[in-house]
């Protein structure tokens, strides 16, 4: 059996490494905040001191922190007394051209990788039933697939490296599109006085109805700005979108506008709150052309 580890064990990563020791694979784990490690030694992972120990015992390398920087950090360390072949694959969401220079980098020292952004939100994480955009060579992939199935409901390989964080852009700029039109919709609502309640309710049941619509309507119409998933993640996510649009020159004014308007929302105390704060944003903004 392979030794797996697996890197980052907040929001998505404490649930997914959970599933992982539940079907009873041979598991390490490793997270900055120590404590957040308890979970998985209840359920029966081994942890590591360091992440330069974890690399050194495992086959299989998951991670799932933050952004760019952080993955090359926790990579630079891993890789200190890594085998040859291991396999890295990274479920952070990260610019593209990241994730390509480092499974160059990575290939020179005889080490594998695959990116692996992930979809499905916190709840997704918890049922074990995520969405896997994976880049990489093909029996990697195939390899990283079948370890990951405790939390899959659904991996694809999209691509060669960075295939996998291209395909995530494409979903957040989707996302993107779906959260704002929903909170202009009903922040309309509001401002023309009719019930948002029931304007909800009855675009849901029609062509307006979206995930968004389903998930962050009732949250607005109950001013619960609880994340889910916050403004900042949502900002740090559409730099990487604008970057990578940039560099294919793809045009995405939808997102821009979004990313201003998110902005915005996060300097009127939105960084830590869910997204569908935009909706507030857009109340206070008024009408522009
Ligand atoms: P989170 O709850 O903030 O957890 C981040 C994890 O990364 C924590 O374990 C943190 O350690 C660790 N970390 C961050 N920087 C690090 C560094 N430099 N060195 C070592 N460890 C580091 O975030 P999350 O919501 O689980 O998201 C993880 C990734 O998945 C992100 O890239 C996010 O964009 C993506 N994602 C999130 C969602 C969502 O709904 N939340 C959905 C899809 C994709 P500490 O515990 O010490 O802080």
């Amino acid at each position: 059996m392979a030794k797996v580890g697996f890197v980052g064990l907040g929001v998505m990563g404490g649930p997914m490494a959970g599933h992982l020791a539940n079907a009873g694979l041979d598991l390490t784990v490793w997270n900055r905040t120590e404590s957040k490690a308890e979970p998985l030694k209840q359920a029966g992972a081994k942890t590591a001191r360091s992440l330069e120990e974890l690399g050194a015992e495992c086959d299989v390398v998951f991670l799932c922190v933050s952004r760019s920087e952080d993955v090359q950090d926790c990579i630079a360390q891993l890789t200190k007394r890594a085998k040859p072949n291991t396999l890295f694959v990274d479920h952070s969401t990260i610019l593209p051209d990241v994730s390509k220079s480092l499974r160059d980098e990575l290939r020179t020292k005889e080490f594998r990788f695959v990116d692996a952004p992930i979809t499905g939100g916190s709840m997704g994480a918890q049922k074990g039933q995520l969405t896997i955009f994976c880049g990489g060579e093909e029996a990697d992939v195939a390899e990283a697939i079948e370890i990951m199935k405790p939390y899959t409901k659904r991996a694809e390989r999209v691509g060669g490296a960075g295939a996998g964080q291209l395909t995530k852009m494409a979903n957040q700029i989707a996302v993107g599109g779906t959260l704002l039109a929903l909170c202009e919709s009903l922040a309309f609502a509001e401002k023309a006085g009719i019930d948002i309640a029931k304007t909800r309710d009855l675009l849901a049941g029609g062509a307006a109805g979206s995930w968004s619509m389903d998930n962050y309507g009732p949250k607005i119409l109950n001013r619960d700005w609880s994340p889910g998933f916050k403004v900042k993640d949502q900002l740090k996510d559409f730099k990487y979108c604008i970057e990578s649009a940039r560099q294919i020159d793809a045009a995405i004014p939808g997102t821009v506008l979004l990313d201003e308007l998110l902005t915005k929302t996060a300097e009127n105390g939105g960084q830590d709150k869910t997204t569908a704060f935009l909706f507030e944003t857009l109340l206070e903004e008024g009408f522009r052309d």
